[in-house]
């Protein structure tokens, strides 16, 4: 009898070590710094060593984006671009060709909301420094903005702006590109289990042994750490834009870093947006749209969508699902 139960318990931790070796781990590492943002990769690693390897990899590619894409480095190329784009069609990379591509098909699908031209107006802005541009100043950038301003040849692979004074900045899609950029990295590495996320941007691949990881989604009206729900997710991306993330008051007016592309203000028709769908380029680039838009505007763009869920906080607190989620609302909700 006893010789069958140890048999049968062999047998179980054999199973056991097929389905995650006794050597393999969940290795964590969270960094601040790239894209002024926190980092946070977590994966199922065989091996801890390979497994930091594979972060760094992450974080090396990430590191090359920011490099790429950010206006605040003078020498990145989407900087260049708005140095000289308005002079005459300017050959990029086909990486930046292919984001900006992206972003402009989301400008269509948001009629306008989200759209990399509200720099032209929003560079004026800078929410660390409580500075804001004044009504003439808005007024005079504004006709700049506008999507259909950014020229693209797909067969010269060149971006050319329609008129002096047009900016972008793909601030409101980067993070969500980089974490895709991320998993796709693990991905080539074998990797079948990770969480990657930037600011508010994550995506997860695969489970936790059966179980959904959880994301936490932050109640706007409270400080950080307090959460509206939790959602249980496998193989998907969520994004959360709110107004408390870069912000300054004045005259009780809060200021903060959505702005929308008709007006020039910070655009404040909700308090915040979580979008889920596949890719994390695509839930960073349509959770901006609630903001410029309203809840009931956006919430129907949202369900016209098949592979987008979303829940949106408005004004007045309350929180609104998209129809996806109402059929089976998210498990660990509070
Ligand atoms: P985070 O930068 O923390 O990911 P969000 O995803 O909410 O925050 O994106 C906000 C950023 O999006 C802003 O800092 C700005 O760079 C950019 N942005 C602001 N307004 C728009 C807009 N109307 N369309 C596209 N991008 C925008
Ligand atoms: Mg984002």
């Amino acid at each position: 009898m006893k010789q069958r139960l140890l048999t049968a318990c062999a047998v179980v931790s054999a199973l056991l070590c097929c389905a995650a070796p006794a050597h393999a781990e969940w290795v964590r590492r969270v960094t601040d710094g790239i894209m002024g943002t926190r980092i946070t990769v977590e994966l199922w690693a065989e091996d801890q060593a390979k497994g930091n390897q594979a972060i760094d990899a992450v974080l090396d590619e990430m590191r090359h984006i920011d490099e790429t894409m950010s206006t605040y480095k003078p020498t990145s190329e989407v900087s260049l671009v708005n140095a000289k784009a308005a002079d005459g069609p300017m050959h990029i990379s086909k990486e930046l060709f292919d984001l900006l591509t992206t972003a402009r098909q989301y400008s269509e699908i948001t009629d306008g909301a989200f759209d990399i031209t509200y720099a032209s107006v929003g560079y004026m802005y800078d929410f660390r420094k409580h500075v804001r541009p004044d009504e003439a100043q808005i007024a005079s950038a504004l006709p700049a903005v506008n999507f259909r301003h950014v020229l693209l040849d797909p067969k010269n692979q060149t971006v050319q702006f329609s008129q002096k004074g047009v900016r972008i900045d793909l601030g409101g899609i980067a993070k969500g590109y980089s974490v895709d950029c991320g998993i796709d990295v693990l991905k080539g590495l074998g990797y079948t289990r990770a969480y990657v996320g930037a600011g508010g941007d994550s995506r997860i691949i695969g489970d936790r042994f059966g179980k959904p990881w959880i994301v936490g989604i932050r109640d706007p009206m409270k400080g950080e750490g307090n959460v509206i729900a939790r959602i249980p997710l496998v193989d998907a991306a969520i994004s959360t834009s709110g107004d408390y993330e870069r912000f300054f008051e004045e005259k009780g007016v809060r200021y903060h870093h959505i702005i929308d592309p008709h007006t020039g203000h910070s655009a404040s028709k909700v308090r915040s947006a979580t979008v889920i769908g596949p890719y994390a380029t695509r839930t960073d680039g349509l959770s901006k749209t609630a903001f410029v838009l309203g809840p009931d505007k956006a919430m129907e763009i949202y369900n016209r969508l098949d592979d987008i869920d979303a829940i949106i906080v408005k004004l007045d607190g309350t929180v609104v699902y998209s129809k996806g989620m109402q059929k089976a609302p998210p498990s660990g909700k509070q």
